[in-house]
């Protein structure tokens, strides 16, 4: 690691703040398309850029170690002439100085400033939410503190039915605890996806002995002796859990960047290119909302890997010369029990939704159309499905109902 010790006055060509998923890709891609000037990572977690996948799956299930999730080792930034600033989150931005200031008080001036924040795991706001015991699942630390209570937990509350909460529910069910998913809305992964996939893994987690409580709101945390005990619910019932976990989405770290004055609310918007409001301030990955072509144009954040390095793909291309505008196909995977589900497309807006397979073989996808067109799919242990979507989701295709729902008819 590189942490030079500079004056005040240090500055460097790309500043990245956010040594994440985005940060790393754009700072390695840079390097690879022959960038030669100066580049710092600056990161506000302690470690070396980690993949964040594995959280809720591998590492939770203390399958995989932590240093097989280093998205580079040690010497790859060594390497590079990539200065590492971990542990040390930016405080604020001037766009008009061109500078960040660090918490810690250190100011470091850009030539461009690539934004690659992320988020915060949204918390509850009610009473409670704040115990010991009450968990999100967003960096490593957040991991390794549940790890460290699950020797005294038996039962598990999961707040939230996304993608998150139930990887977190399938690994610890698997560890032998019993696990509660409360979700607010009247089915599983409303946010993501079709009825027909929410319902699938609705029977799924109940089979395997996960109570799915839906329609159910929370009212508050439980407390026993200043830890969380449970969660009440709003109809009055009790949920008692010595784990409280809370996946309820994401809060973009766009703070500094919109206090700069660029524009943005629900992150920071960009063009095309990845260009925010302010002038060689590009931002990627979770913080940047993006109009996107397979959402029909409409302004969306993208939480996902692929999101994140091809956007910073796109700057790396921008800041070498080459304007190659961002129009990568959506996709997304998760793991929950023997099941993979790799996402293809933005299924939102679809006015068709049709099976190819059936559920019950757990092997099957879900392909939804809109006026016509597949705009995405769902594929469960399916992968042939998934990367032949792909190029239909790609092309905007328009193929025969029939056809895509005959598991026999390759798509
Ligand atoms: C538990 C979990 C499971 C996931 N599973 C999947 C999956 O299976 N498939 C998939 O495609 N996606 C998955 N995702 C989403 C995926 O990890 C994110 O979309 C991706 O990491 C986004 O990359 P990013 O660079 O925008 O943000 P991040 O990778 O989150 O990196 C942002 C970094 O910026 C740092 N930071 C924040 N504020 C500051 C600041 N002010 N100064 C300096 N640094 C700052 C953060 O600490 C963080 O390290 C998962 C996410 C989580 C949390």
């Amino acid at each position: 690691m590189n942490d030079g010790e500079r004056d005040e006055g240090e500055r460097y060509d790309v500043v990245i703040v956010g040594a994440g998923h985005g940060g790393a890709a754009a700072a390695a891609a840079l390097r690879q398309r022959g960038f030669a000037g100066s580049i710092v990572l600056i990161g506000a977690e302690p470690e070396l850029p980690y993949e964040r996948p594995p959280l809720s799956k591998e590492y939770l299930a203390g399958e995989r170690a932590f240093e097989r999730m280093l998205i580079r080792p040690a010497a790859f930034w060594r390497e590079r002439e990539i200065t590492l600033l971990l542990g040390q989150p930016v405080a604020v931005v001037d766009a008009s100085a061109r500078r960040v200031t660090l918490e810690n008080g250190r100011v470091i001036g850009y030539h461009r400033l690539i934004w690659a924040a992320g988020g915060s795991a949204r918390r509850l706001a009610c009473e409670g939410h704040d115990l010991a015991g009450v968990h999100t699942v967003r960096c490593r630390a957040d991991v390794d503190r549940m790890i460290a209570e699950l020797p005294r937990v038996e039962r598990v509350a999961v707040v939230g039915g996304g993608y998150v909460g139930l990887e977190a529910a399938a690994v610890l069910t698997a560890l032998g605890r019993r696990v509660t998913v409360i979700e607010a809305r009247d089915r599983l992964l409303a946010r993501v996806a079709g009825a027909t996939l929410a319902d699938f893994y609705a029977a799924e987690h109940r089979a395997r002995g996960v109570e799915v409580r839906l329609g159910a709101q929370v009212e508050s945390i439980l407390a026993n002796d200043g830890v969380a005990a449970g969660v009440r619910l709003g109809d009055g019932e009790r949920v008692a859990a010595e784990m409280v976990i809370v996946g309820i989405g994401l809060v973009p770290a766009v703070a500094p960047l919109l206090a700069a004055g660029a524009d943005g609310g629900d992150g920071v918007i960009v063009d095309s290119l990845c260009r925010t409001s302010l002038p060689d301030v590009y931002a990627i990955g979770d913080a940047a909302a993006h109009r996107n072509a397979f959402a029909g144009g409409a302004l969306v954040r993208l939480e996902s890997v692929q999101n994140a390095t091809d956007q910073a793909a796109t700057v790396a291309k921008r800041l070498t010369g080459t304007d190659e505008p961002y129009a990568a196909v959506p996709w997304f995977w998760s793991n929950q029990y023997d099941l993979r589900l790799q996402t293809v497309g933005l299924s939102a807006g679809h006015d068709e939704a049709i099976l190819r397979g059936a559920p019950t073989s757990r092997r099957f996808s879900v392909i939804y159309r809109r006026a016509g067109r597949v705009v995405a799919l769902d594929c469960v242990n399916a992968a042939r499905d998934f990367v032949r979507g792909k190029a239909l989701v790609s092309a905007g295709a328009t193929v025969d109902a029939t056809v895509l729902a005959d598991p026999a008819i390759p798509l």
